[in-house]
């Protein structure tokens, strides 16, 4: 599932391919948008906002999508086949000249006006990869819910924007806390901020994502989709459940040695 690093990299290749051209072609295959057609106008600027896309034009209106569990944006030259799905999972065919961004399986698709994006991002907390990242806010937000398990706090995109079930898994490893851990019991909160931070930010513009630092193959994670398997550092096998607010339960990795539940 993308995270915020994925997501900012495909806003930057959409702003880097479309914006400053006017759109040579335009299709939206979702029943909403079947008869919108934005042929002509200028893309002025992609951007993304937590796991979420705007590519904003020059009439005041926005595409907001949402990649959801298996979206993708893809860009293809002139000439190039396009391989990012069979065709009708595309969502959007965006043209200018040279090149065609395509939005495959996309999970939203849906134009808002610029200046009322907040109806669709404004719920979001502090954007760990956005201009304006605001730790303190990030930190209050969390600490609001001190019972709260720091697993599913760190998911809830109204607390900070960017973070998925792979980075959670990631950064309480490196932080060596237990997903279960009340927020009030985590100490340091800005670090575990900071640090997640710098994961996605490293991450961002590479190809394969990594969080150990070891380009070994196989060697790219450190529990994440590891269960059953050697912790990295200690040995002990790596436990996996499925939990969060009914409905919404999201898996979720930790060595249970390096990441002890302490009890009160
Ligand atoms: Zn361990």
């Amino acid at each position: 599932m993308p995270e915020g690093d994925t997501v900012w990299r495909a806003a930057h290749l959409l702003h880097r391919a479309l914006a400053g051209n006017s759109l040579t072609r335009c299709e939206f295959r979702v029943p909403a948008l079947a008869t919108t057609d934005l042929t002509g106008r200028i893309v002025t600027e992609a951007v993304s906002r937590g796991k979420h896309l705007l590519i904003r034009f020059d009439n005041g209106w926005s595409l907001h999508s949402h990649l959801r569990m298996e979206g993708s944006w893809r860009i293809f030259a002139d000439g190039r086949r396009w391989n990012g799905g069979p065709s009708h999972e595309i969502r959007a065919v965006l043209g200018v000249p040279g090149s065609t961004a395509v939005g495959y399986r996309l999970g939203v698709l849906e134009l808002v006006r610029t200046d009322q994006e907040s109806a669709v991002v404004g719920h979001l907390g502090p954007d760990l990869l956005g201009p304006e990242w605001d730790l303190a806010e990030a930190v209050r937000r969390l600490r609001a819910e001190p019972d709260r398990a720091i697993g599913e706090a760190l998911l809830d995109q109204r607390n900070l924007a960017g973070i998925g079930t792979v980075y959670r898994a990631e950064i309480l490893f490196l932080q060596g806390i237990h997903p279960r851990t009340p927020v009030g019991q985590v100490r340091d909160l800005e670090r575990l901020c900071e640090r997640v931070r710098q994961l996605l930010i490293m991450n961002r513009s590479g190809f394969e994502q990594n969080t150990t630092g070891d380009r070994r193959p196989g060697r790219s994670h450190w529990v994440y989709g590891r269960a059953g398997r050697e912790c990295r550092r200690c040995g002990t096998a790596i436990a996996m459940e499925e939990f969060g607010p009914y409905g919404q339960e999201r898996v979720s990795y930790w060595c249970p040695h390096c990441q002890p539940l302490r009890p009160g």
